[in-house]
């Protein structure tokens, strides 16, 4: 199947192909016909399944062949949580929209926001912003949203986790008219409040549900290790970087400081390490993205401000050294691998401190995760008895018991022989800023 059959104009699809883009996804093949319809759309796929061009071909093709409602207002706005994966976004707008005379703008919390008023105040057809900057244009009116006629959400759970639902609210009146179409996407629909939201936001939306979040993504391996504390975790990582064919990796830690703590020790390795967290300075963090992006890195040391939005066909090892507290963004942090069909591996150590997380995850997950051991590297943590819960906030589902570590169901993983690198293009625009206060992996 080719794009031009879902109903996609030449144009676009020839600018597809100069990118190696000439089949759909099925993301894209089940989304882009039902949104060129002017349906609603509600669309959970998987990460790295193409999901940014299934909502930004029918923007693109709507703004080409259909005529504006209004001259001066954005014709379609895409929200995305973090500055992260609005620059993602804003890079394949760009890219579609090369070779028509048609204009795209950021609007990111953290930057000049008279600098984003000019900008505004040339009426782009396309906005691509973060939550809480949208909405402060939208009080300043700077922005005005009465002739918008797309309005994307990308990654609502993680706006709404993020505490951005009255801002979610004030986009949705700034732009409420019956023309308006909505598609809202994600990898994790199913957080509490998504589905009261998006009854808002959306008007008799189609449903296209093809991945479950809950199952096991085939092109991602997963593994667990058990660590004592983080001398271990520390060891097992060494074993890691020097026996598994890593291509570029990204590592996930819980605090700031171990991200630069462990680069260093990588980089006193030899293995060619950096440092990226949410509170550096944007020229800092730009110019670290681009380093990797470019492969001038092997390793990227990072806290969630990663977890989302960086795609990098070339990362063929995600390692979670210390497990994220909600689940969802432990799929969403394995998912920076193994995308776009390639394959792709997830290590994930787990301490007395992970234990609360990996039950979580456990619970989440429809398969649970096995732990393996390396020989040599073995400790005395088995893990924790579970507490005895207190009252149950949701009905317990039919979900397999999360494996306790000490069942003898551990594998015993004998040090692996370095396959070959997957070797894969890189496609990644420069990051922009991230300040976390008082939350990681958000505007302010
Ligand atoms: P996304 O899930 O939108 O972040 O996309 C993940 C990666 O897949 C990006 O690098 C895209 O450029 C790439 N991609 C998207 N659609 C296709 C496609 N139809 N064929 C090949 N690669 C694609």
């Amino acid at each position: 199947m080719l794009f031009t059959d879902l109903g996609i104009d030449n144009r676009l699809a020839k600018q597809l192909s100069h990118q190696g883009i000439v089949e759909p996804t099925e993301i894209q093949a089940r989304a882009i016909p039902t949104a060129l319809a002017g349906h609603d759309v509600f669309a959970q796929s998987k990460t790295g399944s193409g999901k940014t061009l299934a909502f930004l071909l029918p923007a693109v093709q709507r703004v080409i062949k259909q005529k504006a409602l209004s001259k001066r207002d954005p014709r379609v706005l895409v929200v995305t949580p973090t500055r992260e994966l609005a620059n993602q976004v804003y890079a394949q707008c760009r890219m579609l929209i090369a070779s028509h005379t048609l204009s795209v703008t950021k609007i990111l919390g953290g930057e000049n926001f008279n600098d984003q008023v000019k900008a505004l105040a040339k009426n782009p057809h396309f906005v691509i912003g973060t939550p809480g900057r949208i909405a402060d244009h939208l009080s300043q009116r700077s922005m005005q949203l009465q002739g918008l006629e797309m309005l994307i959400f990308d990654e609502a759970d993680r706006m709404l986790d993020l505490g951005f639902k009255a801002q979610l609210d004030a986009i949705n009146e700034a732009a409420d008219h019956r023309l308006r179409q909505t598609l809202l996407f994600s990898a994790t629909l199913d957080h509490a409040e998504v589905g009261v939201t998006s009854r808002n936001l959306l008007k008799a939306p189609k449903s296209i549900m093809l991945s479950d979040a809950h199952e096991k993504h085939e092109d991602i391996t997963q593994t667990l290790y058990l660590a004592d504390h983080l001398d271990h975790k520390q060891a097992l990582l060494t074993h890691f970087m020097k026996s598994e064919a890593v291509g570029q990796c990204i590592i996930f830690t819980a605090t700031r400081s171990d991200t630069s703590r462990l680069s260093d020790l990588l980089n006193e390795q030899q293995l060619n390490a950096a440092a990226l967290a949410g509170d550096m300075p944007q020229n800092k963090r730009l110019e670290i993205m681009d380093a990797f992006s470019r492969g001038q890195f092997k390793v990227l040391v990072t806290t969630d401000v990663a977890s989302r939005g960086l795609d990098l066909l070339s990362v063929t090892h995600v390692i979670n050294f210390d497990l994220p507290k909600h689940a969802e963004e432990y799929v969403h942090r394995i998912g920076r691998t193994g995308r776009a069909g390639f394959k792709g591996t997830a290590i994930s150590f787990v301490g007395p401190k992970d234990w609360k997380s990996y039950l979580a995850i456990q619970s989440y997950l429809k398969d649970p995760l096995e732990f393996t051991q390396i020989q040599g590297l073995v400790g005395k943590f088995k893990g924790l008895k579970e507490p005895k819960p207190k009252a149950p906030t949701k009905p317990t589902t039919n979900k397999k018991k999360p494996a306790s570590a000490g069942k003898g169901k551990v594998k015993v993983n004998k040090p692996k022989i370095a396959k070959k690198p997957i070797a894969a293009p890189m496609d990644v625009d420069g990051m922009a800023p991230l300040r976390r206060k008082p939350k990681p992996n958000v505007e302010e």
